[in-house]
């Protein structure tokens, strides 16, 4: 499934930029590295990877930078990335979704642990990208393009609100994402909504999954992730 993908390693540090590419290689992927966000940025304009590996602490343009133009840009918005970082800290946790990391390592880190989150990441693509607009979790379906829900083979009947919410969420199971975050996918950005508003939205949304409700769960004072049922 992971054959023959590009991953682009953007890493100051010259010798953990160069562990990343041989352990990369030695996996079956071919490699790009490259030191500084301009340079990032370059690299993808020219042959665009599968996957970016991408050091937060980054001179003059910063990983969280990079991001950020990526997503802004439709054609490079999907590209998956991995952010690294030195700081564990919450709040550097929610910059960093918001700027739309997929994951995070946080340094130091074992390689084999961020190959497997590199694994499972370009897996969550490719299943979204080889099956256009569906979107799995346990027994939740969801259709993007004709806008239909399902729980196991029943559908449920979710406002475009919900709709976006859950698609969000489950864009990326087990990862964490705001209230600021979840209301700028689901509502759209410089729209001023309160975060209660965000609140109640997922409570219908957990009212209609019914049993599985449980699967959205609220990470306090930072917002909501989605998990497989555990039955
Ligand atoms: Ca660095």
């Amino acid at each position: 499934m992971n054959e023959n993908r590009h991953i682009l390693v953007v890493e100051d540090e010259l010798d953990l930029a160069e562990l990343l590419r041989y352990n990369l290689n030695i996996s079956g992927h071919t490699s790009e590295v490259v030191h500084t966000g301009q340079g990032a940025l370059n690299a993808v304009a020219k042959k665009q990877p599968d996957l970016i590996i991408l050091d937060v602490m980054l001179p003059e343009m910063d990983g969280i930078e990079v991001a950020t133009r990526l997503k802004a840009d439709e054609s490079t918005a999907a590209i998956p990335i991995i952010f690294l970082t030195a700081k564990a800290t919450d709040e550097d946790q929610i910059r960093g979704l918001d700027a739309g990391a997929d994951d995070y390592v946080t340094k130091p880190f074992s390689v084999s642990v961020l190959l497997a989150r590199v694994d499972g990441a370009l897996r969550r693509s490719s299943k979204h990208a080889g099956t256009g607009s569906i979107l799995e979790l346990g027994p939740v379906h969801l259709n993007t393009d004709e806008h239909e829900a399902r729980v196991n083979e029943s559908s449920i009947r979710l406002t475009l609100t919900e709709f976006r919410l859950l698609a969000s969420l489950m864009a990326g199971p087990n990862r964490v994402l705001s209230r600021r975050g979840l209301i700028s996918n689901a509502i759209g950005p410089g729209i001023t909504v309160t975060e209660r508003t965000i609140d109640v939205h997922v409570a219908a949304i957990r009212r209609k999954l019914g049993k599985h409700g449980s699967m959205i769960q609220t990470v306090r004072g930072v917002g909501y992730r989605i998990v497989e049922p555990t039955d």
